[in-house]
């Protein structure tokens, strides 16, 4: 049994995301997720990886607070204000079709009734962030998909919020798109500092990204396996085809097919 994918005791102050013993039963009686244990700590990269309908989207929304667990803790640094530390980008873009990209950006501020100006001012900037200050006045059916999905995270980040959970949002991609917005979110991440949690069902995807990938199992999703990937953060295309990442790669691939109860041709 791997230990669990938790930090030792007394680093309290490090962490954002805390669960233990976290189990969800949906109302029809599905046992969709755990018991699961794990830490995530402030300003780490994590994803959770897995077998399409293992439990990832359950994980991220009761990290949210959008559903409730059935047992155990769920506690996020901040929780007071969960909606406010907390940005949630979604595998669809889930834009406004009848208004402009400002306005889809914005919309988060003007449920929290920022004023008029400083909304404009963090809007302008979200948008910079993820380099569609010019199409602010595009509308949805103008962009591309991979456009599409900057204004999704532009609508997440402007809030400034602490934690970033990502449920696949480069899945619906090409991949010439999706690499471009996974070093884009890297350089974020490198100079905005957020905790990420990104779902995702690519061995790849996860790798290149993340500091620490968690395996889960098939459902009810637990932890399997949990690598720390210890390449450079500054990572780029060279990464992708160095020896170190098909290395991690494969050690990944291995975990994730014994988890999924795969037999394996030694
Ligand atoms: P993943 O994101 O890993 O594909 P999900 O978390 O979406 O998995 O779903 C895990 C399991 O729970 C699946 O079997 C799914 O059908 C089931 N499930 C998800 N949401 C609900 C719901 N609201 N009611 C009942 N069952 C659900
Ligand atoms: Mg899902």
């Amino acid at each position: 049994m791997p230990s669990p994918a938790t930090v030792p005791p007394g680093s309290d102050a490090g962490v954002a995301v805390r669960l233990r013993g976290v189990t969800k039963t949906y109302d029809n009686g599905v046992a969709a997720l755990g018991p699961i244990d794990l830490d995530v700590r402030k300003g780490e990269f994590v994803s959770l990886l897995g077998p399409s309908g293992c439990g990832k989207s359950t994980a991220l929304r009761l990290i949210a607070g959008l559903s409730a667990a059935s047992s155990g803790l769920v506690e996020v640094s901040g929780d007071q204000a969960r909606n406010k530390s907390i940005g949630f980008v979604f595998q669809e873009p889930t834009l406004m079709p009848w208004t402009s990209v400002r306005e889809n950006v914005r919309l988060p501020l003007k449920l929290a009734h920022v004023s008029p100006d400083e909304a404009s001012a963090r809007t302008g900037g979200a948008l910079a962030q993820v380099g569609l200050r010019e199409f602010a006045d595009a509308f949805p059916r103008e962009l591309s998909g991979g456009m599409k999905m900057r204004v999704s995270l532009a609508r997440a980040l402007v809030t400034d919020p602490d934690i970033l959970l990502m449920d696949e949002p480069f899945a619906a991609l090409d991949e010439i798109t999706r690499f471009r917005l996974n070093n884009d979110l890297l350089a974020l991440w490198r100079n905005l500092r957020k905790t990420v949690i990104f779902v995702t069902h690519s061995v790849f995807e996860s790798v290149y990204l993340s500091q620490r990938v968690i395996v889960m199992t098939p459902r009810p999703g637990r932890i399997a396996a949990e690598f720390r990937i210890d390449a450079a953060e500054l990572r780029a295309e060279e990464f992708r085809t160095s020896p170190e990442y098909a290395g991690y790669c494969r050690d990944v691939s291995v975990a994730l097919a014994r988890a999924s109860g795969e037999k394996l041709a030694s």
